[in-house]
């Protein structure tokens, strides 16, 4: 029975950091994952977490209650929404096993509370997502919504309004990115983030947001929660919420996140809970409890929490200045293509701004799309040992002082090709 299944291809992101991990070369650069890496492209521990891994010699191993580690929930909700103690009584929040865990947690929840006709993704987008909503109810229809203009690598709002306001129903979901957009890298403005919340209040729709870089992508936690904080205050409308602490902890491998459902109502409330407990119950019993006390135990601490905030800025701040020093060689070289919107630099901003007679922001967070083509980004990874996706998109992490002079030429060289 089993042999008549049919091959899935594999994973496009872990794939190539296989194909990375076997290269020998010196040389070799990894622009694919979307994993913070330090000044020597290699895993960065930070202070702040670290402090918290080597101080529990005594823990044990026991179960976390279902719905998780009440602390951490807590304070992953007020990190979210910067709740009131009230607003606590309208929110269900459950521990889930990660970014991934929450977005998959959320559609099965939603397949199976409301069964909505449609979700609309973004296009392009995180490469799970699509595969998550299939899963989790095939007979969901998956839709997108233009997001990014791909050939003029630039935000296409209109095409986002027109859609949603066009086609959607009431009780479909939108899959929206809270912040630093994977894989571009480029987010609607406060303004457009108000038309967007507008039309989603207009047609009832369901706002599932995305968050797994807050704190990442700018440095300032409340700056990346803009845009949730805005749909929960100033709308009325029933919103999930994905979170991870994947990133802006750097707990990958831990598998920590949570699940937020806005709900608006005590009564609700109860309901929601009561059903994600009998999903998560269902699906694994409960979340690991490691990274759990490690995260409760920073956002509880003000020490620790002040530590954790310099070290988001810190990894902002590297990302940057990759972004700047990617840029600058391109510049320097007179590379052909379309560079500067890969800046998060302010007088590209007020460009922008001045040149287009809007509001835009510029890149953040540590994704941005090239208009390198397949061929090119193959010869980049067998003739360069440079490595990124076959979409075009880089990951400013795996960039360093010492490697963005070799980046820089190799993408010149192939370019000019
Ligand atoms: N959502 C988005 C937009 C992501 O980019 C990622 C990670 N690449 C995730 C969710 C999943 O993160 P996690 O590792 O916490 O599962």
């Amino acid at each position: 029975q089993l042999a008549s299944l049919s091959e899935a291809p594999p994973d496009a992101a872990f794939a190539l950091i296989d194909a990375y991990k076997a290269d020998r070369s010196p040389l070799k650069v990894d622009l694919s994952p979307g994993f913070y890496r330090d000044e020597d492209a290699r895993p960065w521990i930070l202070p702040s977490a670290k402090q918290e891994l080597l101080n529990d010699p005594i823990a044990d191993h026991e179960h976390l209650p279902i719905l998780g580690h009440a602390e951490l929930l807590d304070s992953a909700q007020r990190l979210v929404f910067d709740t009131t103690p009230e607003d606590a009584n309208t929110i269900a929040s459950i521990q889930t096993i990660a970014g991934t865990g929450a977005n998959h947690l959320g559609a099965l929840f939603l397949a199976k509370a409301i069964r909505p006709r449609t979700v609309w993704i973004s296009d392009p987008t995180w490469i799970n997502h699509e595969e998550i909503w299939k899963l989790a109810d095939p007979d969901i229809e998956r839709q997108k919504y233009p997001y990014f203009n791909k050939e003029i690598l630039d935000l296409d709002f209109e095409g986002a309004m027109s859609t949603l306001s066009s086609m959607t129903g009431e009780g479909d979901v939108v899959i929206l990115h809270g912040c630093a957009h994977n894989p571009t890298g480029r987010d609607f403005t406060k303004e457009q983030w108000k038309a967007i919340a507008g039309i989603c209040e207009q047609k009832r729709l369901i706002p599932f947001f995305d968050l797994a870089y807050q704190g990442f992508a700018t440095g300032d936690l409340d700056e990346d929660a803009w845009s949730i904080r805005y749909f929960f205050r100033n709308t009325s409308l029933e919103m999930l919420v994905a979170q991870s602490f994947s990133k802006n902890f750097g707990l990958y491998g831990e598998r920590i996140g949570g699940l937020h459902v806005v709900c608006r109502t005590d009564d609700t409330r109860t309901k929601v809970v009561n059903m994600l407990t009998r999903l998560s119950r269902a699906e694994i019993t409960t979340c690991p409890i490691n990274g759990s006390k490690i995260v409760a135990k920073v956002l509880g601490n003000k020490e620790l929490k002040a530590q954790w905030q310099r070290d988001l800025l810190h990894m902002s701040d590297r990302m940057r200045t990759m972004r700047q020093m990617l840029v600058d060689g391109l510049r320097k070289r007179q590379t052909p293509g379309q560079w500067d919107h890969i800046l998060t630099d302010v007088s590209y901003l007020h460009f922008k701004m001045h040149s287009l007679g809007i509001a835009n922001t510029a890149e953040i967070g540590m994704f941005s799309m090239t208009s390198l083509q397949p061929n090119q980004i193959r010869i980049l990874r067998e003739e360069y040992h440079v490595y990124l996706l076959p979409s075009g998109r880089i990951s400013m992490t795996g960039l360093t002082e010492h490697n963005v002079e070799y980046v820089t030429e190799a993408f010149h060289k192939v370019l000019l090709d």
